[in-house]
């Protein structure tokens, strides 16, 4: 899977509709300090999914909004869009009909975030394996934050090994694993519900 488009809607300083086109090959964002690059950064990462407003470097989700200038009113929602060429057919099954795949992130003020893929409503979730399964999610290694390169040097081993798995492809299976595993304490909880009125009814 391939990133082909990015296009941002009053998300963080881009407050006006910007479309870039991602070519085959390495791409530079260049520019001066607090033009926006590291937000192009984080509004990839928010349309795989990221749910932590730290992450985004905000205090809570809308802060991704644009604000406001002095001269521009806030907005009241921001979307980010995310073209990937499928051509290969390396999205999963319930993605993989077209050659091309488009997932958007819309958050509304006081209205909360929500996605589509190719124009469906789609879960979070769904679209946070689609990009984990793919090594490329929003807590991927590819995507470097600034200051990540002195975190990993001082990362204790196991945040170490996260990093190597989530480019080994294997967090995806994490997602998965942790998410049986909330399941099966539910069973249990459950099951023990069941004991007591058992009991009782004994
Ligand atoms: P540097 O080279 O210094 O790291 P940069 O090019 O990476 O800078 P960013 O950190 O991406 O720049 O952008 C910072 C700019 O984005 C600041 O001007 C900040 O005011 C603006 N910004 C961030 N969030 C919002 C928001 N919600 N609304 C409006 N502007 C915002």
């Amino acid at each position: 899977m391939r990133f082909s488009k990015l296009k941002l809607n009053g998300f963080k300083s881009f407050v006006d509709p910007t479309d870039l086109t991602i070519a085959d090959g390495l791409t530079g964002v260049v520019g001066p300090n607090g033009c926006g690059k590291s937000n192009l950064l984080e509004a990839l990462r928010w349309v795989m999914g990221e749910t932590r407003p730290k992450a985004m470097r905000g205090g809570g989700m809308e802060d991704v909004i644009f604000a406001g200038a002095s001269s521009r009113p806030a907005r009241n929602f921001a979307e980010v869009s995310l073209t990937i060429d499928n051509q290969d057919r390396l999205a999963p099954a319930a993605f993989n009909d077209q050659d091309q795949l488009e997932i958007i992130r819309r958050i509304t003020r006081d209205v909360g975030s929500a996605f589509k893929a190719n124009g469906k409503d789609t879960r979070a979730r769904d679209v946070q394996m689609l990009f984990a399964d793919a090594s490329t999610g929003a807590h991927s290694p590819s995507l470097v934050r600034q200051g990540q390169i002195a975190e990993l040097i001082n990362a204790k081993p196991k945040a170490r090994r996260r990093i190597l798995e989530e480019a080994a492809g294997i967090s995806g299976l994490y997602q998965r694993r942790h998410e049986a595993e909330l399941k099966l304490k539910n069973t249990e909880q459950n099951l023990l519900r069941v004991d007591d009125v058992i009991e009782q009814l004994a």
